[in-house]
């Protein structure tokens, strides 16, 4: 049983992890196979799934699940733990006050989960200390549309991307962070070649790759550009004078803040040549249907929330807001960062889009929930939450389905906060997570497969997330566990909750509450419907207030904006000073995603396919920027800031801006030694949001000198690591391990054996070089490889997804076992190269040898090898290696 009803062999549900929100049809075939495919019908995605999405049945075992309650380490039941958990919380705020308790959430949680938790707090407790890692991810766009509009509202719909004709993509590396969105895109632009698209974006992303203008700017130089932009507009005859008298105010204020900028500043602050800034700026004026798609670039920034509101003057300056193929659009980062802000899982938001610095408002939510008390100031948003932590102001705190260990800024500092603190809750799926390792109570929540409720996405659409397998062991949904707190802690009636259904109704219910269309978010029209409903519930876009036929699912147009005089504001910006480095830090480090992994790839890095495409933390960086400091191409590169340290692979790359690095996000300590990359990253806010500056760090970096390279296959996992640097990956048939170390053990065979579990009567094959340092181990068991470990004084050249396909095929003869230890294929076979293709495997020396024979498109790549024609999350990457073929030729 799954929330309730039999296990079904085919169920409609949500992705669990972009903004995108798709949906998916999850299959339970007759022997128990999970696979899973787009829905055709879902309007988010139309039945495509990216290369994450595609691999979701492969990230669903229950390999290091909680399985029960643990309170230290040992097993409990529900009720001893969620009594101790009740009563430490109810102990603490006796002793001292409501704002002595925190819980820190997520944007992974489903819309009835984040709903009780933020009741639970604010209307119960009586504090506003609840944060969620969207605080991360997208709060500069929340706090711009509130500044701007009055409430937190996206205008759009994902229809207007296709509809425009011009699509500005700042601050999102769409390709990979949105892919289903950018495939929506790439179809439109090839369907409509006259559709023109400009990346805005310090680095040349494979979001870039599409843009017919890339304007590779200066770290946070965006409220500049923008300013610009209005500035110009302002002198155009597109500026829509009815519109800003009638809807909106504060025009002139804003309009004089952008004139007072020069073109020579406006180059100095962006970076960019006048040519390319009018040439921006120009496109923007000539072309009305206009949509402008902001993500992390944008939000992540000491600056961010004065870039989002720079974007929506230019927005409402022109009217180009609410119609078809016209608008700013806030693209969120995780599956229910929206569900989040509709219930207020912001530390300064109410539930329900009501503002929590409104006596009115905060009356009204109390008035509903009946609550004893409401929180009437803001809590504390994230960083300042974990400070909170780390000073002992917090001593008691519940952490839900994040990983701040990682994710947070200042990360090292945020870990000594966590272990220091008096009372840590942590519910979660996973044992071995760097937080959880912290946890005095660990509660073990139902995964993606197998919980129940709604989900957000970027344009407003609600759709259920639905459980397809059973919960295992005593896993329980994370509404139920913050209800069961709640009722522990004396509030029964406001939490005798008994199904998601009944959560999501009341949810309904109080968007609806004293509305009458005041406040942007409204579903009242769910505010009575039953299970069966519920169960059977289409994917919608909100508003849907009860009672009203719907007319448009966009917002703006005619004004109708949310402050009280119903008007829009201009915000006067002033453009920051972006540059932070120093003659100590002289270099710019930017964050984020990479296209196969998920946040802290607690769940995708158990997926041997997207493991495959990058295997290992790594830093982009400009060949001069690697030439001045000795970094070669492969070599280990060491990253430093103020705050901690980090030591990734370098990668040599011209798509890289000089002076700056970019680090994905998503190591951690269980995938290697030392990649958390946040730990380097300055715990800097915005001023307004309270969002982590993620993208403009001032670091250091050098070459990490070691003694030797090494790489290995390993059908066990790998235990022990301690070396200068590892990072393992999972595979098929096994793991893949990067190795560097700063000198020799007594033995390698011996620390082989000692980190791979071989045992000691299996002798390995292989041979020694002592003039090169070349080492080269393999063992077998019969005709299967347990182990092969290749060690070198330079980064180890070894055909690397050969070697780790011989985890998964016999031996039985000794020259297989030969080609083992040389690590390369024999005669006649290819090495089939760095994956590019996840869907098919397909690597980039296979799709480098089919340009070579002729296939000069993706098409015809595709055609050849199936690259790029299931989610076709690739394509972008395989449209490089075909370009940087052909231009090879031709020189
Ligand atoms: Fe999931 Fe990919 Fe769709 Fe995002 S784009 S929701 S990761 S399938």
């Amino acid at each position: 049983m799954a929330g309730g009803r039999p296990v079904s062999t085919e169920t409609k549900t949500t992705c669990p992890y972009c903004g995108v929100g798709c949906g998916v049809i999850a299959r339970i075939d007759d022997n128990g196979t999970v696979s899973v495919k787009g829905d055709p019908d879902h309007p988010a995605n139309f039945g495509r799934l990216c290369s994450k999405g595609s691999a979701l049945a492969e990230t669903i075992d229950l390999d290091g699940r909680v399985l029960y309650p643990q309170i230290d380490g040992r097993r409990a039941d529900w009720d001893e733990a969620l009594d101790l958990v009740a009563s430490r919380f109810s102990e603490t705020i006796a002793e001292h006050g409501p704002d002595s308790v925190a819980f820190y959430v997520s944007g992974q949680l489903l819309t009835e989960d984040y709903y009780v938790a933020n009741k639970l707090m604010k209307g119960f407790i009586g504090s506003a200390n609840i944060d969620t890692n969207s605080r991360l991810c997208m709060s500069s766009s929340v706090a711009g549309h509130r500044r701007a509009f009055g409430a937190d509202t996206v205008p759009g719909t994902y229809e207007d991307i296709e509809l425009a004709d011009l699509v500005i993509l700042t601050g999102s590396n769409l390709a990979w962070c949105h892919p289903v969105i950018y495939q929506r895109l790439a179809a439109a632009k090839a369907a409509r070649p006259s559709m023109k698209v400009v990346v805005i974006d310090p680095r040349r992303t494979m979001t870039a790759d599409i843009a017919d203008l890339h304007l590779a700017i200066r770290p946070d130089g965006d409220v500049a550009l923008f300013m610009g932009l209005l500035a110009h507009l302002a002198g155009s005859t597109v500026i829509d004078q009815n519109y800003i008298g009638t809807h909106t105010n504060g025009f002139a204020e804003a309009f004089a803040a952008a004139s007072a900028l020069s073109i020579a500043e406006l180059m100095e602050l962006t970076g960019l040549p006048s040519m390319q800034l009018r040439q921006f700026f120009r496109l923007f004026e000539e072309t009305e249907k206009v949509v402008t798609c902001y993500s992390q670039g944008v939000n992540q920034s000491a600056s961010g929330t004065d870039k989002v509101n720079a974007i929506l003057n230019c927005h409402l300056a022109t009217a180009r807001i609410g119609r078809p193929g016209m608008g700013p659009f806030s693209l969120t980062g995780q599956p229910n960062a929206m569900g989040g802000r509709e219930v207020g899982g912001l530390a300064n938001m109410l539930a329900a889009h009501m503002a929590i610095e409104n006596p009115e408002d905060c009356d009204r939510v109390q008035r509903f929930w009946q609550s004893p008390d409401i929180a009437r100031k803001s809590g504390l948003k994230a960083v300042d939450m974990f400070r909170a932590v780390a000073d002992g102001t917090i001593k008691a705190l519940w952490i839900m389905a994040t990983n701040p260990v990682v994710s947070m800024p200042d990360a090292d500092a945020v870990a000594a906060a966590i272990a220091a603190c008096p009372f840590v809750v942590v519910s979660d799926i996973l044992t071995d997570t760097d937080t959880a390792k912290f946890a005095h109570v660990l509660l073990p929540s139902l995964g993606w497969s197998e919980k129940d409720g709604t989900v957000t996405n970027s344009e407003r659409r609600i759709s259920r997330q639905r459980g397809y397998l059973p919960a295992p062991g005593d896993a329980k949904a994370d509404w139920w566990q913050l209800a069961e707190v709640g009722r522990r802690m004396g509030f029964e009636g406001a939490f005798s909750f008994g199904s998601a259904t009944e959560v999501f109704v009341e949810h309904a219910a109080l968007s609806a509450f004293e509305n009458d269309g005041s406040r942007d978010f409204d579903i009242g029209a769910y505010r009575r419907i039953d299970e069966t409903t519920y169960e059977t519930l289409e994917p919608f876009q909100w508003p849907q207030p009860e009672g009203a036929q719907v007319q448009t699912t966009r917002f703006f147009a005619d004004g109708g904006f949310f402050h009280p005089d119903r008007k829009a504001r201009f915000i006067a910006v002033s453009a920051p000073v972006s540059d932070r480095t120093s003659a100590e830090f002289p270099l710019t480090l930017n964050t984020g995603r990479i296209r196969d992994q998920w946040h802290t790839m607690t769940r995708t890095g158990k997926s041997a396919r997207l493991s495959a495409h990058i295997a290992e933390p790594f830093a982009e960086i400009h060949p001069r920027d690697a030439m001045e400091l000795g970094i070669a191409s492969a070599g280990l590169v060491e990253i430093e800031s103020p705050y901690g340290k980090a030591v990734v692979r370098a990668l040599v790359t011209e798509r890289q801006a000089r002076g700056s690095l970019f680090v994905p996000m998503h190591w951690n300590d269980q995938f290697a030694a030392k990649a958390r990359i946040d730990a380097v990253v300055a715990p800097v806010t915005d001023p307004f949001s309270g969002q982590p500056a993620s993208k403009n760090v001032a670091v250091t970096a050098r070459r990490l000198k070691v003694a030797s390279y090494g790489f290995a296959v390993s059908a066990a996992k790998p235990q022990g690591l301690d070396t200068a640097y590892w990072a393992l990956a999972k595979a098929d048939g096994g793991w893949r391990l990067e190795l560097a170390f700063d000198a020799a053990p007594e033995s390698w065979t011996q620390w082989c054996r000692t980190h791979f579990g071989i045992p000691d009567h299996i002798e390995p094959l292989g041979y020694a070089d002592a003039q090169t340092g070349d080492l080269r181990l393999a063992f077998f068991d019969g005709d299967r490889l347990l182990a092969a470990f290749f060690l070198a004084r330079q980064p180890v050249a070894v055909a690397r997804n050969w070697a780790i396909e011989q985890l998964t095929v016999r031996h039985a003869e000794l020259a297989k076992r030969f080609a083992v230890v040389a690590g390369r294929p024999g005669a006649g076979r290819m090495d089939p190269g760095a994956t590019v293709c996840s869907c098919f495997s397909v690597g980039v020396n296979q799709i480098v040898a089919a340009v070579r024979g002729g296939c000069h498109s993706v098409e015809a790549v595709g055609k050849e090898l199936n690259a790029g024609t299931n989610c076709g999350s690739c394509r972008a990457e395989i449209r490089g290696i075909i370009d940087g073929c052909l231009a090879a030729a031709a020189e």
